[in-house]
């Protein structure tokens, strides 16, 4: 059988892509490997009307939804090659198996690369973060560290103030230059120039070098990010330099340079978030499926 459009990643914005798809009656196939970007995190915030919610709640409840179509159908497995055929695509899953499609959706998403900290892998999204609009507004005006790793520590640092006291730990990764330093200090930032040891088992609290240990409600980071499949690069897709990492390019209508290669999410933006995501897939589903009609 060839689908009209398969979609690679079942989470926020491959849904929402395969819902458009689903309501116009195209036969589409989803592959999902099951790793939501955001599955380390408790609740999620800032989605209209899911605010709060556990992230795999919104992710399940939007499945069953889409899976009630009967147009529609679901593998769980990774994609693990992807080439461009006469009419479309086939992809190659895990298992072996292959399925070939007249368009194809990539919603495959990001990894975090996180900073090599003892402790901090195990507190990653529960008082560890990377966004402060997720997951701010929750560590109740308490006290907030930023660990620089990269550039993006001046950014965080400045705007935190916004959600409580901010302490900046340089960590012997980065260096403000006079400016930022006036910058930091109008905005209220301690800078701690002491390295940082390791962070607490349950709680943010970061001991330093000298075994001081700071109490915080939680504490930001910069992760690099890397895109989860190797599928875009396998098929010729552009890509594009983001201030954490490259992500797929695409066009207003969410097509890559490669015809009937569409993209969305996290995987496809600057910086997304839920709500990005869910509005992406969205534009991308009705744009795949217009390309089916009208070239
Ligand atoms: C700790 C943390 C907390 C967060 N909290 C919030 C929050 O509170 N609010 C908010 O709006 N955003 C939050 N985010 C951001 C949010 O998680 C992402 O923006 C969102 O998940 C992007 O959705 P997506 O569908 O593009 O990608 P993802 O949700 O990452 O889904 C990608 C899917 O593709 C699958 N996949 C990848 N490669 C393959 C392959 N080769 N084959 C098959 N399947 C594949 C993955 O397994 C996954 O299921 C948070 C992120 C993190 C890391």
């Amino acid at each position: 059988m060839v689908y009209d459009t398969i979609i690679v990643g079942g989470s926020y914005a491959g849904i929402s892509a395969g819902l458009q798809l689903a309501r116009a009656r195209r036969q589409i196939l989803i592959i999902d490997a099951g790793q939501r970007r955001n599955r380390f995190a408790y609740s999620s915030h800032g989605f209209l009307g899911q605010d709060g919610e556990h992230p795999g709640a919104i992710a399940s409840k939007a499945r069953e939804q889409l899976m009630a179509y009967p147009t529609v159908e679901w593998v769980t497995d990774t994609a693990i090659h992807a080439k461009a055929e006469q009419e479309g695509y086939a992809i190659v899953v895990g298992s072996g198996q292959s399925f070939a499609a007249r368009r194809l959706i990539l919603a495959t998403g990001v990894k975090d690369e996180l900073p090599a900290l003892p402790g901090l892998t195990a507190l990653w999204g529960k008082k560890v973060f990377h966004c402060p609009y997720c997951h701010g507004y929750e560590l109740n005006g308490g006290m907030i560290g930023v660990l620089a790793s990269s550039p993006l520590a001046i950014h965080q640092a400045l705007m935190l103030p916004d959600w409580g006291p901010t302490t900046l730990f340089l960590n012997e990764a980065y260096t403000p230059d006079a400016a930022q330093l006036a910058q930091l200090a109008r905005r209220g930032v301690t800078v701690e120039a002491e390295p940082v040891l390791s962070i607490g088992e349950d709680q943010a609290d970061i001991t330093l070098a000298s075994g001081r240990i700071i109490r915080l409600a939680g504490l930001f980071i910069q992760p690099r990010t890397r895109l989860s499949s190797p599928l875009a690069v396998q098929l010729g897709c552009e890509l594009e330099a983001g201030p954490t990492g490259e992500f797929i390019k695409v066009d207003a209508m969410r097509e890559t340079n490669v015809p009937g290669v569409f993209a969305c999410g996290d995987a496809a933006v600057a910086a997304g978030n839920v709500a990005i995501a869910v509005g992406d897939g969205a534009r991308t589903g009705a744009a795949a499926h217009q390309s089916l009609i009208f070239r």
